[in-house]
């Protein structure tokens, strides 16, 4: 039985790439069904994440056409939401699911090989970028160093792996078993387990429209990232602490011996100084607790992760 691939793709204000991104999708599935890698009942899922422009609009237009679906989210939810929409969505007809940017930046002439994978067994493929020559060296160094963060607080994800991959219908629905609110699911995949692999590609620029993730965006999805998943952060504070607490009683000794030679006096910069490092400090450390508690908070309401408005395209 040919294999049904459904390729998930999130847009948000995509109105400046979608045509191009419609044409060559439709071309790259044409090309994977002559080539009898996939069936012809495999098809791409638009997920329109809140657009504010013409985007649903093309969606829907493409949507005419049976190889193009289109899921239209009831306001914006986030790439990591969307992606999740679109997969719950598709998991229902599919043996295995693609997951791509709308931008195809991630080059989808590497799919043939993703879907190769599968078929010798793999239920997970990451794909994963060989080099940033087109990325800014601001997106790349912040990227990597995030990658390495991430590594450094003991997080398990595929370095310089983004949301490119194929999964397994089982490996989907494992992933859709998970309660948790605030999603990245590149720390969340690999706790899946199953026999996964790595494909490499080269990262393409982007042909139009800008970035949907600018500089905040990312930092907030950096920080998502980790405090998600690590309670790494809170650990060292915690050692940090424990560490002032000691020098504190060198500093008392030192103060009491400086007090006994009648040289007190002095010693008020040395006061000023540690009053605000410690008071910065217990800043920090309950700010950080803050962010722990804040996420209890938001898992515990159990909230919807997206609604959707309408589907365009029929099943
Ligand atoms: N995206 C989305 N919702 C958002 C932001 C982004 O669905 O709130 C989509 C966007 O349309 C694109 C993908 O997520 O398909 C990745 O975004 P982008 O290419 O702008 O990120 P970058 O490649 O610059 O990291
Ligand atoms: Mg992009």
């Amino acid at each position: 039985m040919p294999l049904r691939v459904y390729f998930v793709i999130p847009c948000f204000n995509e109105e400046e790439m979608l045509p191009f991104t419609i044409q060559k999708m439709g071309e790259k599935l044409q090309s994977l069904i002559e080539k009898e890698l996939i069936s012809d009942k495999s098809k791409v899922v638009f997920v329109d994440d809140g657009s504010r422009d013409r985007t649903w609009d093309l969606i829907k237009a493409a949507a005419e056409d049976k190889r193009f679906l289109g899921v239209k989210l009831s306001r914006n939810c986030g790439h990591q939401n969307a992606l999740m929409a679109g997969m719950s969505y598709a998991v229902k007809f599919a043996d295995c699911i693609i997951t791509l940017d709308a931008d195809l930046q991630d080059d989808i002439n590497v799919i043939d090989e993703f879907i190769q994978k599968y078929k010798e067994g793999y239920e997970i493929v990451y794909g994963v970028r060989s080099s940033r020559k087109t990325d800014t060296f601001f997106k790349r160094f912040t990227a990597e160093g995030f990658y390495k963060l991430m590594k450094a607080f003991g997080v398990e994800i595929v370095f310089n792996h983004a949301d490119y991959r194929l999964m397994s219908k089982r490996a989907v629905q494992y992933l859709l078993q998970f309660e948790e609110r605030n999603l990245f699911l590149r720390g969340m995949i690999p706790l899946i387990g199953l026999k996964s692999t790595v494909v490499y590609y080269e990262r393409l620029e982007r042909v139009a429209g800008k970035t949907k993730y600018p500089l905040k965006k990312m930092l907030s999805f950096a920080f998502e990232g980790i405090t998600s998943f690590s309670v790494k952060p809170i650990k060292y504070i915690t050692t940090a602490g424990f560490l002032m607490f000691l020098l504190s009683f060198l500093i008392l000794i030192y103060a009491i011996v400086q007090k006994l030679r009648g040289q007190a006096v002095t010693g008020w910069t040395s006061l000023t100084i540690s009053i605000w490092f410690i008071g910065g400090l217990q800043l920090v450390a309950l700010g950080l607790i803050g962010e722990y508690i804040g996420k209890i908070y938001k898992e515990v309401k159990r909230r919807p992760l997206y609604f959707i408005e309408e589907i365009a395209g029929d099943e």
